[in-house]
């Protein structure tokens, strides 16, 4: 059973207040797993920003509720392979995980002008997605400098278990040393933190959706 509307508008409410004192900051409702039905009442409430972590999923969900609610901007925050490309390029109005040369490549080669982040893997996770800290300056240099891709910022998900925020504040320094605006960081455990770490981006799925 989706949550109820009412539940879902409160959750949308409490975030809203949440985020009073920092103005520039934008909710990503993080809407995997959640079927249609479960999204139609926040697009009706205004929210306008998805995130979704399959790019299957994601064409077989938005294509009709983007007919209804054009102005909605869909985001990828999961990994990209590169056979998915086209079909990325062409669903999503911003990616949240470049991660290494090739895919910057692939981005290019199809003309991807929209905003595009880079996924750091800033404690070295071997199962997580994104560069490391020390390839963070090539793959900045190869995707912006070089193939003129649309650089805007850098995500990260800090280490389960760990107090986030040095790993947020850390997210903020290599973004600021590298001119890059947004920093997409904090979901629904870490959302706080990460707002008064300087995220301009967060991505919160659970908080939202959660029955109870
Ligand atoms: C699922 C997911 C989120 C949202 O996580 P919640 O804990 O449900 O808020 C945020 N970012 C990424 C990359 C995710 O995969």
């Amino acid at each position: 059973m989706p949550t109820t509307p009412n539940i879902l508008l409160a959750r949308l409410d409490q975030l809203t207040q949440a985020m009073a004192d920092y103005p520039t900051a934008r909710l990503i409702v993080v809407s995997k797993n959640q079927p249609p039905e479960a999204l139609l009442p926040l697009l009706q409430a205004g929210q306008r920003d998805f995130g979704e972590n399959r790019v299957q999923e994601a064409a077989d969900k938005w294509p009709a509720l983007r007919a209804r609610f054009p102005d909605l901007r869909l985001h990828l925050i999961g990994q990209l392979q590169r056979n998915k490309v086209v079909q990325a390029a062409s669903l999503f109005d911003a990616i949240h995980s470049l991660d290494r040369p090739a895919l910057a490549d692939a981005l290019a080669a199809v003309g991807y002008s929209r905003p595009v982040l880079i996924q750091v893997n800033l404690a070295a996770e071997p199962q997580k997605g994104g560069v490391l800290v020390a390839d963070l300056p090539a793959l900045i240099t190869h995707s912006r400098d070089r193939l003129g891709l649309n650089l805007v910022g850098l995500m990260t998900i800090p280490p389960r278990g760990e107090d986030p925020t040095p790993y947020f504040q850390q997210l903020a320094t290599l973004a600021r040393q590298h001119q890059l605006p947004e920093l997409s960081m904090g979901m629904s455990e870490d959302y706080p933190q990460a707002l008064a770490a300087g995220a301009s981006l967060i991505r919160v799925g659970s908080y939202v959706f959660a029955q109870d």
